[in-house]
């Protein structure tokens, strides 16, 4: 059936191609992408515009591919391209793949294994047939992306197999003539946690986001039994960012049937492997038995789809997927979905920050086009606003006053987003020689997290994207210990007064936050900080509203009294969500006004979709899960 549409494609380049005199053997869909196969790849890269035009033509990403037959050996191919490549590139890796004719050079400065104007990738093409894939090393070292980068490089002909099974459903005819969009709410609307969002049209079945509620453990999972078709008719899933709230399910699918593509940013698929693998082993240790295996999280991975912001895609015969900067985590997305030719135009929000991050580039806003906008809301209820620079002149000094009495500050923080902004907040108070503290512990996830961050400095605000290209990157401070050795284990740390330690879980749920906490809790001399969202029956949210005093079961399995007689601080500006105003004018600023808003990701979802009719003149409406909405 897809040969049908792709005949027609295929017959456009190959008509193409021909007027210009361009050599070639085969052309292949892969997934979204074309790759054009050829014995002569040279010829593509003399005038970068040739392949430019192609792919702007049919809107289409093009990938050159060298035939398998014109490859030079391995062992030859690869002595050439290391003394081809600038000593100064910090060449960590290289792997060759024949599926692709693709060599992957992963490298600590990739532009200097690209050259001038490309001379050096074009003389290893020139030289090999090798078509060069540059990918940046982490300035840290990462397991995690070590073995992201062997899943995704390595065995490419499974991968192969999959691209072409994807591109069977974007390339299919449409079976029906009737013309209807619905979205369903799965999880994640009156409530925060478990988002999740079905959206259907006759021929079309998308999922947006899968997560879970780790903080309500009755309410913990989206109603994905309520589908009433199997998993493998679903055409893909879109995830919008890493959070657990919006990841925390997706390996159950693969568990479960689905075998399709998941679409995200590159950074999304590094830090949701970093979760997820890491999920499994909070359950275990907590004497849970997991949801899925660590075979599920690897078949999660491989199937991802990665597109940058602004990249228009199709991901099915009539939906065209892009993400744009949400501004909230690394790799963060707004999802914007054209649906039908020119029908409707859907936004889904994800997690917003409508306001300043050291981390991250303001929000993108700018849609081409916009009938319904699904808009979170966590602080949709939240009207006092704080003032970002007086809240961090505040924590420091609350650190310095802890720290001058011999204490210690614990500041619980989610591993990707929030630990690295105060990670940026301390360091630069630090420079500024405003923070007297020598020491702050990094413990849990964050020091992964802030290494896959080094990966994609193009997603980093501008001034940390220059420090880290500069080699200067602000996570490797001598300021930022690591808890992961003997020397700096857990029991150590708690002997270094006058110190900070930054971990997860953001929350207290669990996680070396928690121990920590247990162990600090019953000296006044100690602080916590809190500097994130606590969801409604988490430890953190508890400690906020007043308690001070509980049982514990402790290692030994007996029953254990915490007094709290810490000092407890919210520095409440560090959020990556936007605020109730910031949310009022990011839907004011939108340049084409929606015409429904649906209002989810809140605990005052209804209240606030009241203000925006009211003020806007618009039809918003807070559904509840398990709702659908009719959107044509
Ligand atoms: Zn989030």
């Amino acid at each position: 059936m897809m040969n049908d549409l792709f005949c027609d494609i295929k017959k456009e380049i190959s008509n193409k191609l021909d007027e210009k005199n361009l050599p070639y053997s085969k052309i292949e869909p892969e997934g979204p992408e074309i790759g054009i196969y050829t014995t002569d790849p040279k010829i593509y890269f003399d005038d970068k515009k040739i392949i430019g035009d192609i792919a702007d033509y049919f809107k289409k990403k093009i990938n050159i591919r060298t035939e398998k037959t014109s490859l030079m050996d391995v062992s030859e191919a690869y002595n050439i391209i290391t003394k081809l490549i600038p000593q100064d590139a910090g060449v960590k890796n290289i792997y060759f793949d024949s599926i692709f004719g693709e060599v992957v050079i992963e490298a600590l400065k990739p532009g200097v294994v690209i050259g001038k104007q490309g001379a050096v990738s074009k003389e290893i093409i020139y030289n090999t047939n090798w078509i060069p894939k540059i990918i940046r090393a982490p300035t840290d070292d990462s397991d995690i992306l070590k073995k992201v980068r062997s899943f995704i490089y390595k065995n490419t002909s499974e991968r192969k197999t999959f691209l072409k099974d994807v591109a069977k459903k974007i390339y299919s005819p449409p079976v029906s003539s009737k013309d209807w969009i619905r979205m369903t709410a799965l999880g994640g609307f009156g409530e925060i946690g478990r988002s999740s969002i079905l959206l259907e049209t006759p021929d079309t079945k998308i999922l947006l986001d899968c997560g879970i509620n780790q903080a309500d453990k009755n309410e913990e999972f989206p109603y994905l039994g309520v589908l009433r078709f199997p998993l493998e008719e679903l055409d893909a899933v879109v995830i919008s960012h890493t959070h657990i709230d919006h990841i925390g399910f997706l390996p159950y699918l693969f568990k479960v049937g689905y075998n399709g593509p998941v679409y995200c940013t590159e950074p999304t698929r590094d830090l949701m492997a970093l979760l997820l693998f890491d999920s499994i082993n909070v359950n275990v240790s907590s004497g849970k038995e997991p949801l899925f295996s660590e075979e599920h999280v690897v078949q999660t991975i491989k199937h991802c789809i990665v597109r940058n912001y602004r990249e228009v895609t199709n991901i099915a015969p009539d939906v065209k997927l892009t993400f744009y900067n949400a501004g909230h985590v690394l790799g963060s997305s707004s999802v914007h979905l054209h649906i039908g030719a020119g029908k409707h135009n859907l936004v889904y929000s994800g997690d917003i920050k409508y306001g300043f991050t050291r981390l991250l580039n303001n929000i993108d806003m700018d849609f081409p086009r916009l009938e319904t906008l699904i808009i979170e809301s966590t602080y949709g209820d939240k009207k006092e606003v704080s003032n970002r620079s007086i809240v961090e002149e505040q924590l420091i000094q609350t650190i310095n006053d802890t720290a001058a009495k011999g204490g210690i500050t614990l500041i619980p923080a989610f591993s990707v987003g929030r630990a690295q902004e105060v990670m940026l907040v301390l360091e630069e108070y630090k420079r500024r020689g405003k923070l007297n503290v020598d020491k702050v512990y990094i413990d849990g996830l964050t020091r992964e997290a802030s290494a896959i961050h080094t990966v994609y400095p193009e997603y980093l605000r501008h001034t940390i994207k220059t420090r880290v290209l500069h080699n200067n990157s602000p996570f490797m401070s001598p300021l930022f210990v690591s808890v992961d050795n003997a020397e700096n284990s857990r029991e150590n740390v708690l002997d270094n007064p006058g110190s900070v330690i930054i971990a997860s879980s953001g929350m207290l749920t669990g996680g070396p936050s928690l121990s920590y906490f247990y162990k600090l809790a019953d000296s006044e001399k100690n602080t916590l900080v809190f500097v994130g969202y606590q969801a409604k029956d988490s430890m953190g949210w508890k400690l906020q509203k007043g308690l001070r005093s509980f049982l514990i079961t402790d290692e030994q399995g007996k029953a254990k009294h915490i007094d709290v007689k810490m000092n407890i601080v919210t520095a409440d500006a560090f959020s990556g969500h936007a605020n109730r105003q910031e949310l009022l004018s990011y839907i004011n600023n939108l340049k084409d006004k929606p015409s429904t808003i649906i209002v989810n990701h809140g605990n005052a979802c209804q209240d606030f979709a009241k203000t925006v009719s009211q003020k806007f003149h618009l039809n918003a409406v807070a559904i509840k899960n398990l709702e659908s909405v009719r959107l044509r």
